[in-house]
């Protein structure tokens, strides 16, 4: 008799929970087949959404100069610019970027969307570029980088 050897549990990702589960876990602002949007648990501006792919993408440093990743990347923004538009039209900033590892949270990619002011002030702190391969990149940045040639 053989003893079934539990195989080991992919880790729970928050946001993939968010994104596949049904109901979701999370209230969602926007859904389709590529991404969801919703608002950051822990906001740091006037208003700050979220949207992450619906797909298993740890972080920036998986997207390359794919036509796929690009678009995507593409879409997230529009989404999120959409978004703000819509709910903070009176915000005199909107700003949309993502934290580079080791300085971001959760390891699905997702694209802060941030109507500022910050909220506290302090909070801008998070979401300043370290140089341009550490802290945090501006979405616009980031499809210069993986652009397809
Ligand atoms: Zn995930
Ligand atoms: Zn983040």
């Amino acid at each position: 008799m053989s003893v079934p050897i539990p195989s080991p549990t992919p880790s729970p990702c928050v946001f993939c929970q968010i994104a596949r589960s049904s109901p979701p876990t999370a209230t969602l602002l926007h859904s389709d087949e590529k991404v969801v949007a919703f608002e950051d648990i822990n906001p740091s501006a006037f208003r700050h959404y979220l949207v992450i792919p619906v797909e298993h993408i740890p972080t920036v440093r998986d997207l390359t100069r794919r036509v796929e990743d690009y678009n995507l990347v593409t879409h997230m923004l529009s989404v999120g610019q959409t978004l703000l538009q819509r709910d903070a039209p009176e915000s005199k900033l909107h700003r949309f970027g993502f934290h580079q590892p080791p300085l971001n949270s959760v390891n699905h990619l997702h694209l802060h969307c941030l109507a500022l002011p910050f909220v506290p002030k302090w909070k801008q702190l998070k979401y300043m570029p370290l140089g341009p391969y550490a802290g945090f990149i501006e979405a616009d940045k980031l499809l210069n980088r993986i652009k397809p040639a």
